[in-house]
């Protein structure tokens, strides 16, 4: 690991400052340790964020318009488990208790999950190029080892894949980031927070130098309640990253649909969703024959690259299978554990 500067502020000003001045923020560390200890970042300042938690960032608090505030420094266990996140997001709560395993739910919060970094293999490896590690070498990704790689939105530059669970809920639910720098603060909605990697595959989002994401604001979801589900398809059933999985949700009138949400995860840069078929589903029939019209419109567009060609039929047929198990009911709806 290369020598780096470390601080540890007690307010969010003196944050703000070592952000200002180019420190690589930290907080449950499961991430950023790892690319530090394999030579993948090699920040030269580092900033322990943690002890800005007692100014609110750990807390989860009712915005008192049925939506709920995401403190940046609360935990991913703590999110999850929340009571009022179970009984307003439990997609979100499904989604977060998915991925990792509880050791690193314990430790990696809610601002850290949406700043984690891809898990190509070629981006965790030094000794090889990679145009997102260092742009301008290539990315061998493209004619290698892509089994977990995208099949939407890739650019010739970097076919990488955002692999967070969280994020794809927050995606289908609407989530407002909050940041914070030492000019001022900024909302970005969840769409444009994580990027395609286009020109600049180096840039995982949209947030700026020496800015804090300080929460995540979610909007009222009370129609989307007993109608969700979130289904992860991966190579084992715990601590692995999504092959696909999707968010869905529904709002229906009997069987007919008022509203649907679908994201999707391990198949893009970014989580991935298209709200034009969401329109399309309104007014229609719950079930199999609008629900593969709705991810055939989701996956126009989508190709392989030679080892991640089993993504196309299969991320069709866990869109279906997310929205037909919504129709069902979200699983505490339906007296059953998932
Ligand atoms: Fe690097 Fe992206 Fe290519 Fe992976 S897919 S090798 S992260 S450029």
């Amino acid at each position: 690991m290369n020598p780096f500067n470390f601080t540890q502020p007690k307010d969010v000003e003196g944050v703000l400052s070592q952000l200002a001045n180019g420190a690589r923020p930290i907080a449950g560390g499961t991430n950023l340790l790892d690319l530090m200890k394999e030579g993948v970042m090699t920040p030269s300042q580092v900033v322990d964020i943690n002890a800005i938690a007692t100014a609110g960032l750990d807390r989860i608090e009712d915005a008192g318009d049925g939506g709920l505030r995401l403190g940046a420094l609360a935990r991913n266990a703590d999110t999850a488990y929340h009571p009022l996140v179970r009984e307003r997001y439990p997609l979100l709560s499904s989604a977060i208790l998915a991925g990792a395993s509880p050791q690193l739910r314990n430790m990696a919060t809610n601002g850290g999950n949406l700043l984690q970094r891809t898990r190509c293999v070629y981006f965790y490896d030094a000794g090889v190029p990679c145009n997102k590690r260092e742009p301008g070498t290539g990315c061998p990704a493209k004619h290698g080892v892509n089994r977990q790689h995208a099949i939407l939105g890739a650019s010739e530059h970097c076919i990488a894949t955002h692999p967070s669970d969280m994020c794809v809920a927050l995606r289908a639910l609407d989530a407002v980031v909050h940041v914070r720098a030492k000019d001022g603060e900024r909302e970005i909605p969840f769409g444009e927070f994580h990027r395609l990697p286009g020109e600049r595959p180096e840039l995982d989002s949209t947030l700026r130098p020496g800015e804090l994401i300080t929460h995540i604001a979610l909007p009222d979801a009370a129609r989307f309640v007993d109608h969700s589900a979130y289904i992860k398809v991966r190579e084992r059933l715990s601590y692995a990253f999504a092959l696909v999985s999707v968010a869905a949700a529904l709002d229906l009138d009997g069987d007919t649909i008022r509203a649907a949400r679908i994201a999707l995860g391990g198949v893009a840069h970014k989580p991935w969703r298209i709200e034009e078929a969401e329109r399309e589903l309104e007014g229609r029939q719950a079930g199999e024959a609008a629900f593969t019209a709705a991810a055939e419109r989701i996956l126009q567009g989508a190709r392989g690259w030679g080892q991640n060609d089993f993504k196309l039929p299969l991320a069709k047929n866990a869109i279906v299978q997310a929205l037909m198990s919504a129709t069902r009911g979200t699983a505490y709806a339906r007296g059953e554990k998932e």
